[in-house]
């Protein structure tokens, strides 16, 4: 049986990007973001986070202490009774990694390896599932891989018209609804 999934990007997603954040006290939580996971999980959704992390290929961090942030962050959340069920990072770069990080992988968004190898591994249906990001490349990793619904999480910008591809929300608040309506066939659009 598969799964409805919540994709969601790191930084500026789950956390304040402040640019290559790997230390506890540089990770500042985004307003309503337990609270987003907390809801998703109450639906049925598996909640994967899916993140970009070429600070270890460019030798700012290593793996060891992103892997420590990560089981850090994941606590945060339990402790928040929402429950993250998986972390996928990328840490190449195609033109800044250091010796066996340089390499233009698949897992690297805007390609949608690390959504690909999520839906194999933990039985997910992309095309009922939705992704938040803040970055375009969120959003053309998800429509690649075939996600249902792309979030743009954009507070600071105006609405873009002609994306017939993804949708603006402004807040994490604004996501909710749109989790809902997936779930129930009778709102869905
Ligand atoms: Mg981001």
């Amino acid at each position: 049986m598969s799964r409805t999934a919540l994709f969601l990007d790191r930084d500026g997603v789950i956390n304040q990007d402040n640019g290559y954040v790997y230390l506890r006290h540089e990770f500042k939580f985004l307003d309503g973001i337990f609270d987003l996971v907390r809801h998703a999980n109450t639906l049925g959704y598996l909640v994967v986070v899916v993140t970009n992390q070429a600070g270890i290929g460019r030798g700012y961090f290593t793996e060891t202490s992103f892997a420590t942030l990560t089981k850090w962050m994941v606590a945060e959340f339990q402790a928040a009774d929402a429950i993250l069920h998986k972390v996928y990072h990328c840490p190449y770069h195609p033109t800044a990694g250091l010796g066996k990080y340089l390499k233009d992988d698949f897992s690297r968004k805007p390609k949608p390896g690390m959504i690909l190898q999520a839906a194999r591994e933990l039985h997910i249906d992309l095309s009922s599932s939705v992704m938040i990001g803040d970055k375009e490349t969120d959003m053309q990793a998800g429509i690649t891989a075939g996600v249902g619904k792309n979030l743009l999480l954009a507070p600071d910008q105006h609405p873009v018209s002609n994306m017939a591809q993804y949708q603006q929300i402004s807040s994490l608040k604004e996501a909710f609804e749109h989790l809902s309506n997936r779930l129930d066939p009778r709102l869905s659009s």
